[in-house]
């Protein structure tokens, strides 16, 4: 049955659109059970009814035509009830219902699935034999299997149907949603641009070649061509990137160094091999053996030597990157985004970028994100190939693509594009007001970085420290692991430009879905593994030139902090303790006269959450990770697109942890901050201020919003909203009660527009 079952949805899949897929269906599943009559019949969702859209058994005159609303018919049944029905004789039931055209009066027996996809009643799928006859228990098993694995597929050709305005019934569905993760916050509406690879290396042939010195030449240009095109990609992005971060360019060259990639090119074609086959074989062997780690990183890697790969393989082919005209507004879509494609676009016409592959910590969420473009990670059912030239959404605070757009959701986003537009533009006057509330409570707002272009944005933005400097950042768009002067040189620069402001600088977060070319770590289940403070502490050598980096590079600035990421117990932070007065103690010693700075512990671990007094005890700080707090309290990846909806930092589980750690943090004397998204959400951090956080720490491009919305508000109606919440237990009320109290104090449409919209 799973030969036969894999069997019929490979040719499903690979039907040119959903009425061949359909064909297929009915036409496999009757030939596998041996049944006169397979049909389909889908909901129409404007009609509210299933219409038989492909049959083989019934009159086929009868497709399209033929449809029934829920409550009629046995089809209606199955889709309502959501439950299989096996019937003996049909005609006996009393939701039988005869259709004349379809001539089913001839069958007897009837057996029918829903098809559901993501909870979705989409059609339901039915066969029928002419004998009186109950199917079988294999029988029915296999219709429901069967049912489930289309479900998918149909869903996925109807999409793509629905992309160029061609429904189910060539009507024109306008709208379709495609839910990523988000990469970047902020909204942006404009014409999708595919960047296909511009030349498929997986299809060149082999060939021998007599003059080898010929295809060595051809290779050496087209080398020094790429080369050429990096440098001109990584001067394009000059303006907007730092130099250090620019480093991933450097990575390409290196790539395409003699000693590396080009190297191993030139040895195959001396054997005889053409150039374009000898660089098809050197990549594909590259390729095959980083995508083999299944590890988060690797595959960005093996997609480094991909597009080098393709990009070399445009020159041999001499088809050199055609002048491409980029539309005005334009959202770069691929299938695999890279840093590089982001320089390809003409300046000020970027205005979104949706990635199908890859996550909110993939590299180019990291930039996209520093140059505060809004960006979806993910988008793995986006038919992507289909949809160029074509109108798109980007929602990067909630992780959503729409495609084909109708009028209204267009104008509710132009909206929020230009209520972000109008804030940014009013940033000057709101960067010199304080965070006060109307009853005169200061709520310090702080700004999460990375990469130093994050500084800029941070300053721009008025932010009165950093609540967390994600180290990984740097070490992710290197190599090899930074030297302690390196790491001294970049953590100088991010301290320097924040002098007297405080920067929290976090140790070493890697592991989980954060990864570094050269430390690869392959597991099973890599957020519950090896990850963060595991790491570092299984490495002393790795956390102590850290450490002592960090420490140097305070000298005279002294205005440093200490965090440790992932710590689910005492073990663990008095390890580190021990390691950072080691460092202290090695750095004052070589001469470098430093104070220790304050340190603090992240509580995003539940166990954390219930020692926090434990922990309180033993540092300076505390601060909430509520991305990775949420992730666990949930058991819901926060990368996943396909629990996207059930990630909730407003769960009420989530609210009451949040509540214990303010006040077992407080009950020690010690402060507390949050620096996960949810401090960036502007409705999130009235909750968070009310819950009397002491700081809220979150990504410069929302820190204006936040702002703004807290000096519209009172310390005293903050609280009252969060004791409302407080006694709600569930997640959509909690929202839907949060957005009516801030819309009735006429702070409807600033706080989150697109939250709005979801609303
Ligand atoms: C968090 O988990 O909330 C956090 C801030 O850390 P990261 O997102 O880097 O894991
Ligand atoms: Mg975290």
């Amino acid at each position: 049955m799973l030969n036969t079952l894999r069997k019929i949805v490979q040719e499903v899949n690979a039907a040119k659109d959903l009425k061949a897929a359909l064909g297929i269906i009915v036409q496999r599943v009757k030939e596998t059970m041996g049944t006169q009559v397979c049909s389909v019949y889908l909901l129409d969702p404007e009609s509210n009814r299933f219409v038989l859209m492909a049959t083989d058994g019934l009159n086929k005159r009868s497709i399209g035509k033929v449809s029934m609303a829920p409550n009629e018919g046995l089809v209606g049944l199955v889709g309502t009830r959501e439950e299989p029905l096996n019937l003996e004789n049909a005609s006996e039931h009393p939701r039988y219902r005869y259709f004349a055209e379809t001539g089913e009066e001839r069958y007897a027996s009837f057996l029918g699935s829903p098809i559901i996809h993501h909870r979705r009643v989409m059609g339901v799928l039915v066969v029928q034999q002419k004998e009186r006859r109950q199917f079988d228990e294999g029988e029915e098993a296999f219709l429901v299997t069967m049912s489930a694995q289309l479900a998918g597929v149909i869903a996925h050709a109807e999409a793509t149907g629905s992309i160029r305005g061609l429904g189910k019934q060539g009507k024109g569905i306008q709208e379709a949603k495609f839910v990523g993760v988000p990469g970047s916050p902020g909204a942006a509406i404009g014409t999708a641009m595919v960047m296909l690879p511009p030349a498929d290396l997986e299809v060149v042939p082999d060939k021998s070649v007599a003059d080898i010195d010929a295809e060595l030449q051809l290779f050496q240009s087209a080398l020094e061509g790429v080369r050429a095109d990096m440098r001109s990609l990584s001067e394009r992005m000059a303006t907007q990137l730092r130099p250090e971060e620019r480093a991933l360019f450097d990575v390409y060259q290196m790539m395409l160094e003699d000693a590396a990639l080009g190297n191993e090119v030139v040895k195959v074609i001396k054997t005889g091999q053409w150039a374009q086959g000898a660089l098809r074989h050197v990549v594909s062997e590259h390729i095959n053996r980083f995508e083999l780690m299944d590890d988060a990183y690797l595959r960005e890697r093996a997609s480094d030597v991909r597009d080098l790969g393709r990009r070399l393989l445009a020159y041999l082919q001499q088809a050199r990157q055609q002048t491409l005209v980029y539309p005005d507004n334009c959202i770069l879509v691929a299938e695999e985004l890279s840093p590089a494609m982001l320089g390809e676009v003409p300046e000020g016409k970027l205005v979104g970028l949706v990635s199908v592959q890859g996550s909110g910590n993939s590299h180019v969420a990291i930039f996209a994100r520093a140059m505060g473009i809004p960006t979806v990670m993910g988008a793995v059912e986006l038919p992507y190939s289909k949809i160029d030239g074509i109108q798109l959404i980007v929602d990067g605070y909630h992780g959503e693509v729409f495609t084909n757009p109708s009028e209204i959701l267009r104008k509710q986003y132009a909206d929020v594009v230009e209520e972000d537009r109008q804030l940014t533009k009013g940033l000057d006057a709101l960067r010199a007001l304080p965070c006060e509330t109307l009853d005169g409570h200061h709520m310090p707002l702080w700004v999460n970085t990375g990469l130093l272009a994050d500084v800029v944005r941070a300053q721009e933005r008025g932010a009165e420290g950093v609540g967390l400097y994600r180290t990984e950042v740097p070490f992710m768009i290197k190599d090899r692991f930074p030297s302690e002067k390196e790491q001294l040189a970049i953590y100088r620069e991010q301290l320097a430009a924040f002098h007297p402001l405080p920067v929290t600088m976090r140790t070493l977060d890697v592991g989980g879905d954060k990864a570094l070319s050269y430390f690869p770590i392959k597991e099973d289940n890599p957020f519950l593994g090896w990850r963060g403070i595991r790491v570092t502490l299984d490495h002393p050598e790795i956390f102590l030139v850290q450490v002592r980096a960090m420490l140097k590079a305070s000298e005279g600035l002294d205005n440093l902090r200490i965090l440790l990421p992932m710590i689910s117990g005492i073990q663990e932070l008095e390890e580190s303790l021990h390691l950072i007065h080691r460092a202290w103690g090695e750095v004052r010693d070589e001469g470098t006269d430093v104070p220790l700075p304050p340190i603090g512990v992240m509580i995003e671990i539940p166990a954390a959450v219930y020692q926090t007094r434990d922990l309180a005890r033993q540092v300076d700080f505390l601060s909430v990770g509520s991305n990775d707090l949420t992730q666990y309290l949930l058991a819901v990846d926060r990368n996943n697109p396909r629990v996207a909806d059930l990630y909730d930092f407003l769960h009420p589980a989530v609210l009451q942890a949040l509540t214990k750690v303010v006040e077992d943090a407080h009950a020690e004397g010690k402060p507390v901050s949050i620096c996960g998204e949810m401090a960036g959400d502007p409705a999130a951090a009235v909750l968070l201020m009310a819950m009397g956080f002491d700081c809220l720490s979150m990504n410069a491009t929302n820190l204006p919003k936040v702002k703004w919305l807290l000096r519209q508000i009172s310390m005293g109606k903050a609280k009252d909203l969060l004791s409302q919440v407080m006694r709600i237990d569930n997640p959509q009320v909690i929202h839907s009660t949060l957005q009516l109290a801030l819309r009735n104090l006429g702070l409807g449409r600033m706080i989150n527009p697109a939250s709005d919209i979801q609303a």
